[in-house]
């Protein structure tokens, strides 16, 4: 089976900057899932893995507009310090939730005077090229429930164990996989799959 639209792919993967550094793993978390031409993961990424077969291994570099888009400075905004009433001493990397005409989103403090602050609601990873460096591991057909949420339902996506679907060998943790659940957390899944909280629904 190759990846394509509507199957729902576990993949191992690291991601760096340009430089190298590490940005992210799945190393900790274990394989990722998602589900294909859903809008799951980065546009470029998901593009380099089309018509993938399990197993695949390869390096992908996904430039900053197919990724978290490019900065627009036009985020980068100075909001009065007193705007910041209850914050007692706002510093440089703090990040807040701030409502925007889009919904709420996560600001960073970039800059602090002592009467305005400045504030970037770009993504961090906005700007940036990213490199991936992925192995497909598993592939299969996606569930109607997962189609109607546009999401996988994966056995402890956020246990740590790094099972996927199959503990198999290995897995010390106590990840509960296999009892029967359709994403295996054991919490009322909800009509919208938001309520759960097992990680396999976002
Ligand atoms: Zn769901």
């Amino acid at each position: 089976m190759n990846i394509e639209k509507d199957r729902v792919v576990s993949l191992t993967y690291t991601l760096t900057d340009t430089a190298g550094k590490v940005l992210d793993s799945s190393t900790e978390t274990g394989p990722l899932s998602y589900l294909h031409g859903n809008g799951n993961i980065i546009p470029g990424l998901e593009k380099a893995l089309e018509g993938k077969g399990e197993g695949a291994a390869f390096k992908v570099t996904v430039p900053a507009a197919e990724a978290y888009g490019e900065r627009d400075e036009h985020l980068v905004v100075n909001v009065p310090r007193d705007r910041f009433q209850g914050v007692a001493d706002i510093q440089a990397g703090m990040q807040f939730e701030a409502e925007t005409a889009e919904g709420s989103r996560l600001v960073t403090v970039t800059k602090v005077s002592p009467d305005m602050v400045t504030v970037d609601a770009n993504h961090a990873l906005a700007g940036q090229d990213l490199n991936f460096d992925v192995e497909v591991v598993a592939i299969r057909a996606a569930t109607a429930e997962e189609l109607s949420h546009g999401h996988p339902h994966v056995e402890h996506q956020g246990c740590g164990c790094g099972c996927g679907d199959d503990c198999g060998d290995g897995c010390g943790d106590d990840c509960g996989c296999g009892d029967g659940d359709e994403c295996g957390c054991g919490d009322d899944h909800g009509e919208e799959g938001s309520g759960c909280g097992c990680g396999g629904c976002r």
